[in-house]
């Protein structure tokens, strides 16, 4: 069985892998089109990308060159800050699903949360209504934006995509996700290449005699959390993920999660983009 298939359900009943391939910072052309490809051959069935990237197109070439059947790949993009809104959604998602070559998206995210954003999920609502995705939801949302937005939709996010890493666990925001079965994908589940230099995560990597990139994933895969690291290397892009022969102990479970630290990236109310 391919264990990088293997799923978590979202409230709507649809099936998301719970290991995906994050594409931030990968340039579209050759490069997004040879690792993604790569990413596909070693079992990884979920492609993570936004407009903000820019390899759409490339990623899009590389599902159809990898002649892997359209319905077998879980596609994720997001709609970019500058196209939100009623209107401009319904256009950024065609733009997206054109430059992809694919006729749906499995799963459609606001990136990060604006003063528009309850105007740009009405046009979520829509294309989820219409059947052109599959899931929708949101990304950088914290417990008052979730609020807010709880306070107007008429459909509850299936996702909601966050920095989440062993030195940001973001525990108040996952319980009050889980009050509303809204599931957590964590993006720089490797700290952005920070995590080699944690002395801690060093101790546990000779302890598990795993990298520390598979100590940290295997800490999210243990949580259930939908994990979806980026790496442009061939050999990290198979390793990273080879995280189904141990298991980490309660003991360091709760350890890892008390490392202290920050949000690496944006907060996002403060975003300036
Ligand atoms: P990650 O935590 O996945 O880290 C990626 C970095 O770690 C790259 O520089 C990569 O370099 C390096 N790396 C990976 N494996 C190893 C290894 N074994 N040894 C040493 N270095 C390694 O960060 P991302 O920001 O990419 O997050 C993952 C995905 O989440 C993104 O790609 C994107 O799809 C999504 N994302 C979403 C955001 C949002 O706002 N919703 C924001 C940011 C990301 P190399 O390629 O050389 O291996």
């Amino acid at each position: 069985m391919n264990k990088l298939a293997e799923i978590i359900r979202l409230h709507n009943g649809v099936e998301i892998p719970r290991i995906g391939f994050g594409t931030f910072k990968i340039a579209d052309g050759k490069e997004v089109i040879n690792t993604v490809k790569i990413a596909l051959s070693t079992g990884y069935r979920h492609i993570d990308t936004a407009s903000a990237y820019n390899n759409e197109t490339g990623i899009g070439i590389a599902i159809k060159e990898s002649g892997i059947p359209r319905e077998d790949i879980f596609l994720t993009s997001k709609v970019k800050n500058t196209d939100q809104g009623y209107e401009n959604t319904l256009k950024a998602f065609n733009d997206s699903i054109n430059r992809l070559q694919v006729e749906y998206l499995d799963l459609y995210l606001i990136h990060w949360p604006k003063p528009l954003s309850s105007d740009t999920w009405k046009a979520m609502e829509t294309l989820y209504k219409d059947g052109k995705i599959r899931a929708i939801g949101v990304s950088n949302f914290m417990i008052h934006h979730l609020e807010g937005l709880l306070e107007t939709c008429k459909i509850v996010p299936m996702i909601n995509q966050v920095e989440l890493h062993p030195q940001f666990p973001q525990d108040e925001l996952r319980d009050f996700c889980k009050k509303y079965n809204i599931a957590i994908e964590a993006w720089a589940p490797l700290m952005q290449g920070k995590i080699f230099g944690i002395e801690f995560m060093k101790n546990l990597s000779t302890k598990y005699n795993k990298s520390i990139a598979q100590i940290a994933l295997r800490w999210l895969y243990q949580l259930d959390i939908i994990a979806i690291p980026k790496s442009s290397n061939p050999e990290r892009i198979k390793n990273n993920v080879d995280i189904f022969d141990f298991e980490l102990s309660e003991e360091d479970m709760g350890k890892i999660k008390t490392l202290k630290g920050d949000r690496i990236g944006p907060h996002p109310d403060k975003i300036n983009f």
